[in-house]
């Protein structure tokens, strides 16, 4: 099986994630996705490939003769984005794509076109499988999932081919931020590895946000609004007007590439209680622990204004920028640049604007960058994935465990 009869097969398992299911995994679709996967390693000759009680798969390839470097773990994940439907993905491909419009659905009026999405201009004359316009694609992270399988197919057709232990691990429940929950890092047995889980041909990230939630309640005095004077104080006004405390600019609306923010992403209120939910985010750690500072002062100034304990704030942090330990092995940037330009790929490195299995992973122990899938648009109707670009991860990840033996 080639890389794409491979990608076609596994978006035709529903494997969506649900933030709301307290289930391990979270739904039951990766579970019959994972003994597909563990079972598909096994029949390449992976003995030990199998699914655990969590959803989390495991094959690994032992070194080529000789090979005595540690193992290197490929990482992809088996869930699909909440935003959109991964059922009945009824995927088509697009044959040598003219550079214009792609009906999606014609009934619907679903149209897939260059002036919205400009990455498509880098794949005139590829292969493109896209959706029918009602579903997502599935191609994060599934293109990563059949990239690695065909790798393996490679390894163990070709046990000569130099390369040190491969460990494969497949983790369900990745977009609902729960992804390496239940790995057992001793099992996996890795040094150190890539999650293949990026975008278009030639990404490669080792930089992420730094992450924190910030909960805010504010406590108000109700009164009967015609006898208020000097005796209602609103929990939503001063909730306002803590919002009105922070820089306007600093929102994910009017920030890119290493900028941070602050995202108010939920909010509730009465006159006596209201809530505010921020996201906090920064590459720079530094920066991102004086954004919770500010959001403390603010927390203060309005104290000292309304009476103590008017506001109350919580900061919880979610994770870390892998940097830190990324810089600890630069032969994994190294390498990579090297693999790609062996495969007359251009590296693209940009900063992730958010978090990867690979973030936290760095920070148990095993730094993680992030490779190129070839997939584009992902958690949505327009994603799509060109067949071409599929093949070159694939012969990139081969010249890449090279590096390693
Ligand atoms: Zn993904």
């Amino acid at each position: 099986m080639n890389v794409t009869e491979r990608f076609l097969k596994y978006v035709s398992f529903d494997t969506q994630s649900d933030s709301r299911s307290d289930q391990i995994p979270s739904t039951p679709g990766q579970l019959i996705l994972g003994s597909a996967l563990a079972e598909e390693l096994k029949g390449l000759g992976i003995q030990d490939a199998h699914c655990d009680e969590f959803g989390c798969v495991y094959g690994h390839i032992p070194p080529s003769k000789g090979c005595t470097r540690p193992g290197l773990a490929l990482i992809a994940h088996m869930d699909t984005a909440m935003e959109m439907s991964g059922a009945n993905i009824h995927p088509r491909i697009v044959e040598n794509y003219d550079g214009g419009e792609i009906i999606l659905n014609e009934e619907k009026h679903i149209a897939t076109k260059p002036e919205d999405f400009p990455s498509l201009k880098a794949h005139i004359g590829q292969d493109l499988i896209v959706t029918d316009g009602t579903t997502l694609l599935g191609a994060d992270n599934k293109a990563g999932i059949a990239e690695i399988v065909t790798l393996a197919e490679f390894l163990m057709a070709n046990p000569d081919f130099p390369h040190p232990p491969v460990c494969i691990l497949f983790t369900p429940d990745e977009e609902i931020g729960r992804g390496t929950n239940h790995v057992n890092l001793e099992k996996l047995g890795a040094a150190y590895g890539y999650t293949v889980d990026g975008g278009i041909l030639g990404e490669l990230s080792y930089e992420n946000f730094n992450a924190a939630a910030a909960h805010l309640t504010f406590h108000g005095i109700t009164a009967h609004p015609g006898y208020a004077k000097g005796v209602l104080k609103s929990a939503m006004l001063i909730a306002m007007e803590y919002q009105s405390l922070l820089p306007v600019f600093q929102t994910p609306a009017c920030t890119q590439d290493r900028e941070g923010f602050f995202h108010l992403n939920h909010m509730e209120g009465t006159a006596e209680t209201a809530t505010l939910d921020y996201l906090i985010r920064d590459h720079d750690y530094g920066l991102f622990l004086a954004r919770q500072e500010l959001m403390k002062d603010c927390v203060d100034f309005l104290n000292r204004k309304y009476g103590p304990k008017t506001v109350e704030i919580t900061i919880t942090e979610n994770y870390r920028n892998m940097i830190e330990h990324v810089k600890a092995h630069p032969e994994l940037i190294q390498c990579a640049i090297t693999a790609m330009e062996q495969t007359s790929i251009t590296p693209v490195i940009t900063p992730i604007r958010g978090g990867t299995d690979g973030a936290r992973l760095s920070y148990t122990g095993l730094p993680c960058p992030n490779l190129c899938t070839g997939g584009q648009n992902g958690h949505g109707r327009h994603e799509y994935v060109s067949c071409q670009a599929m093949e070159k991860v694939t012969e990139l990840l081969k010249n890449l465990v090279r590096l390693f033996a």
